[in-house]
């Protein structure tokens, strides 16, 4: 089968050509409803449900969706996400939708389809809250990340896991220039709210935010630590009051720890600053800086307890040796490996609120914001947040040292 685009009206007839999804539907593709409801950036999503169930089908395109043909982009990010889907099944199966059927050459991915849950962003949006899930957020980000570093995984495997990872460059290249370097210069296609000309130009003038930012860069770049999920924003993750699913893994390759882990706190983060402009005649409380809050311990006690369990493991990663018979050892290698994630957590947070107020793909969370003026105060605010945790990260040892802040921005 040659690549070619589905549509509402094409996608039953192809499909109905694959047992496992009409195995999964049930009827005839007559039978079946098709709805197109992709709302990223980059692909086509449709809905696809029969008498018996339904699936989620993905299709790349070969440019970016939001921009068009003028901006193309390869197909294989298809076969990368359905390559992370797999991997992260292994190591947090209640976390992900299950594969239902692949196709790399129509750069196809078929999937359990998540209902009734909902993206988290839009229900953010709205002030929707879900109890269980910082624990299930915490429960993917500590599996996939510690299952497929050098502490679980023998060295020969994990550089072949690298290695399988390594031609998705061009996704990879979307967050080199998005995250790190275009919204610390003056570059086409950024776009702020107006009334912020003034940060504006003083980022762009500011060394110590520029290099930092460029610090983050050279981590993002060259530090192969685990498999990254890679685009971990609040609209990846899917929510039902007793389910959190984490979708769209497209952007996967190994890469450090933390950026996958501040990239979905900054996201929470990014939701707290929009709470005053989006609801500002309701009285806002704590709740999602306590979920980032509860987020990041939870995380930092699961992956402490992987390490201290795998020591059972017949064959544990090669990081892993020295400590194994020496619990001193070991306990002082988990406190600090969980200081350097942080300190990295912190800086990939800092690039990602100021990336998506100053940079090209902003968040639904200001923009629903309809007031200029009130929308312009909000990212104010983050903004100098994110310059913070960027320039001044050592005024930030744990999250008792930020809650404060965000506080008093409120
Ligand atoms: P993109 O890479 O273009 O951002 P996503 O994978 O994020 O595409 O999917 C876009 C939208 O499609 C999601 O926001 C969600 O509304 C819907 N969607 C994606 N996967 C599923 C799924 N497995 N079940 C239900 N809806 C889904
Ligand atoms: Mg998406
Ligand atoms: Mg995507
Ligand atoms: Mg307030």
């Amino acid at each position: 089968m040659t690549y070619h685009m589905l549509t509402e009206a094409t996608a039953a007839g192809h499909l109905g050509t694959i047992a496992a999804i009409c195995d999964r539907l049930g009827g005839t593709p007559a039978d079946w409803v098709v709805q197109e409801v992709g709302d990223g950036n980059l692909n086509l999503v449709f809905l696809v449900t029969g008498p018996d169930g339904g699936v989620a089908v993905k299709q790349a395109l070969p440019y970016v969706r939001m921009v068009g043909e003028s901006w193309p982009l390869p197909l294989s990010r298809a076969y990368y996400e359905r390559l992370a889907l797999a991997d992260q099944a292994r190591c947090a199966p209640h976390r992900v939708p299950a594969l239902v059927h692949h196709d790399d050459a129509m750069a196809l991915t078929v999937m359990d389809y998540l209902v009734p849950h909902r993206t988290l962003r839009g229900a953010l949006v709205e002030g929707l809250r879900y109890p269980r899930l910082a624990e299930h957020l915490a429960e993917f980000l500590a599996n996939t990340l510690f299952f497929t570093s050098d502490l679980a995984v023998p060295v020969a495997q994990k550089k072949a896991r690298i290695a399988a990872y390594l031609g998705n460059t061009a996704m990879c290249r979307i967050s080199e220039d998005l995250i790190f370097d275009e919204p610390f210069f003056d570059a086409q296609m950024n776009w702020h709210t107006p009334g912020l000309e003034d940060v504006v130009s003083r980022f762009q003038a500011d060394i110590p935010l520029r290099l930092a930012a460029q610090e983050m860069k050279a981590r993002f770049l060259a530090a192969p630590e685990a498999l990254l999920h890679g685009d971990l924003h609040t609209g990846s993750v899917m929510v039902t009051q007793d389910d959190s699913k984490v979708i769209d893994p497209e952007f996967a390759f190994y890469g450090p720890i933390g950026f996958d882990v501040g990239m979905i706190i900054a996201n929470l983060w990014l939701a707290a600053f929009a709470q005053a402009g989006l609801r500002p005649d309701t009285p806002h409380d704590d709740w999602l800086v306590e979920q980032a809050d509860s987020l990041w311990q939870d995380f930092a006690e699961r992956f402490a307890d992987h390490w201290r369990n795998i020591d059972r493991a017949d064959e544990a990663g090669a990081l892993h040796a020295l400590a194994r018979q020496d619990d001193v050892l070991r306990e002082a290698a988990i406190s600090a490996r969980l200081d350097a994630i942080w300190r990295d957590m912190l800086g990939f947070a800092g690039c990602e609120i100021i990336r998506r107020i100053l940079g090209l793909a902003h968040v639904a969370d200001f923009e629903s914001i309809a007031d200029v003026n009130t929308r312009a105060k909000c990212e104010r605010q983050a903004l100098s947040f994110g310059r913070a945790l960027l320039v001044e990260r050592d005024r930030f040892p744990d999250m008792a040292a930020i809650r404060p802040i965000i506080a008093s921005e409120l």
